[in-house]
Parts: C-alpha cells; structure tokens; sequence
C-alpha cells in the first residue's frame, strides 16, 4: 500500500483465497474439511450469526462435498445479508434462537442426529479449535516465505481478531519461528481480559497439542489484543470513512464488521503509540459480501 502515517504498510489478500469470497474462514474450513472428509461423517453441524463468513463458508463447502449443513443462529443478529441469502442457497438448515438458547440447541441438534442414525461433524462457531490455530501457523508461515523471497522484515502484523484463532496461529508461528515480530489484533467486539484470553487459551491448546513448549510469560509477551476500537460492539460501524477512503484510493474493499475496524484501528493505533518508520503488514482477512451490506446502508 506504500508509504502510510511515514511507516511502510504492505497487505496479504486473505479475500483473495480461492473459494466461496475467500477470507479467514475459508483457509480454516479447508483444514476441517480435510478431516471431514477423510473421517465417517455424513452432516455438518456449526453455528453463527446471518452475518457470519464462516457459516457461509462452511455451507458452501458441505454443499460442494453433497453434506447436509445445520446452522445454529443467534435470533439478535439474524437480520438478512449477503452470506445469509448465499446460506439460503447452499440449503443449509437454520434454526434461529435466542442466544442464551445456542449451546443447548446444538447439543439437542447433534443428539437428534445420532438419533436418526446421522453422523455429523461439528464446528465450532468462527472455526474455533486447534484447526483453525493451525490454518493461521500456516498463514504465518507464508509471510514468513514472503519476507525472505522480498526481503523484507514486518515489524508489526495487524489484523481483526474475533473468535481468536486467527491471532493464536499467528502468535504460535511466532513464537515457533522465534520472531521478534509484533502482532496486534484489534478486537472487532470482545474486550479484555476476556478476548485476549480467549486468543491466549487458543494458543496454549495448540501448542500442547503439538507437544512444543513456551514458558507463559512468553506467550503473554507475544499477545496483543487491542479492544480500544470495538465501538458499540459487534457489528456496529465505527470506520466508515476509512472504508471508503480505502476503496477509493486503493481499490481494496473493507467491511465495518472486521476489516475496516481493524484498519481504522490500526491507523490510530500507529499514531497513539507513535510508530514511524517501521514495516507494517496489515491481513485483509476477506468478508468480501459484508462489504456490499456495508454499501447498501
Ligand atoms: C471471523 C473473521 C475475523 C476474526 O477471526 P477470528 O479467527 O475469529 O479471530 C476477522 N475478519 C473476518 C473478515 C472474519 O470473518
């Protein structure tokens, strides 16, 4: 992107994965699906919000693979959008709830279906699971190829973090590769100490599954979970005249769900701790069909 508030910003095009619009959670789908499919599974269970990229993702995949596809969805935020008309189409099942009602009807979901003889595999909501931590090692491990063949070194990564694995795997490859990389993750909705425990745990599963060990202050060190830019909470939009200013000059389409306020938030937060000079690499971790709804409004 050049030269940004005197630092370098560069940008890897997660939106630009290959299918279904790409983004965060198709690079994490791939991975359950490869277990899906290698294992004796004949349904699909996850759940989201009718904005959700990872449900429209999944859908399409268990719809691809001729996999039947439940979604459990909170009934607060189940106004339609483009991914809830796309998971309309990919004849995914939606049970709306109220969300105090979400855990027990996906117990209740996967009961029935073992019930009726069904084997179904279940997701947990954004790709949560040392699956999704391990899509993100690989992701890291791509900048790591892009910084050697480049030649260049990123000194800050900064990206939207939500469900957390995202920003565990990426942390993880840090610290797996011994980088002295920094990565924030600006939190779209939840705040501290919740949401960066959340990341924190995600990274500990991971690595223990893995057998790699790090002694706790370093995994603390290696984790920032920025919850100063989350407005009024999931969804709301806080950054839309970074978005706009973005895709006029760039050509690159945010959101204001996740990428236009992890950018917006990375913009202040450069300034905020007055960081110059530095290479910066900011993830478009995709939610392409957010950034139509973004338009309409
Ligand atoms: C889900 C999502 C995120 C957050 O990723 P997590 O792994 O849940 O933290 C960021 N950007 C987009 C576009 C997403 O869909």
């Amino acid at each position: 992107m050049g030269n940004l508030q005197n630092n370098s910003v560069y940008i890897k095009r997660e939106d630009f994965i290959p299918f279904s619009f790409g983004g965060n959670k198709a690079r994490k789908a791939k991975f359950f699906f490869e277990e899906i499919l290698r294992g004796d599974y004949d349904c699909v269970v996850t759940y989201g919000s009718s904005s959700s990229n990872h449900c429209r993702i999944v859908s399409n995949l268990a719809a691809a693979n001729d996999m039947k596809c439940y979604i459990i969805a909170p009934l607060e935020s189940s106004e339609e959008t483009f991914n809830s008309y796309m998971m309309e189409l990919f004849g995914a099942e939606i049970s709306v709830v109220s969300v105090d009602k979400v855990s027990k009807t996906i117990e209740d979901k996967l009961a029935d279906l073992k019930k009726a003889g069904k084997k179904p595999y279940f997701i947990a909501g954004g790709g949560h699971g040392n699956l999704g931590t391990e899509a993100y090692v690989e992701c890291y491990e791509e900048i790591k190829d892009f910084e050697e063949n480049a030649a260049v070194h990123f000194d800050y990564i900064f990206h939207a973090s939500g469900t957390g694995t995202t920003q565990a795997g990426l942390i993880c490859g840090k610290l797996i590769h011994n980088d002295s990389t920094e990565i924030v993750g600006i939190s779209i909705a939840r705040k501290n100490p919740r949401g960066r425990n959340v990341v924190l745990d995600s990274a500990r599963d991971y690595l223990a599954e893995k057998s790699i060990f790090f002694a706790e202050n370093e995994l603390d060190d290696a984790t920032v979970f920025e919850d100063g830019y989350t407005g009024d909470g999931y969804g709301s939009d806080n950054s839309s005249e970074v978005i706009d200013q973005v895709l006029i000059k760039y050509g690159i389409p945010f959101d204001s769900t996740y990428t236009g306020k992890a950018f917006a938030g990375m913009l202040d937060y450069l300034d905020k701790n007055s960081i110059k000079d530095k290479n910066i690499l900011f993830i478009h971790t995709g939610g392409t069909p957010l950034f139509f709804d973004h338009l309409r409004k």
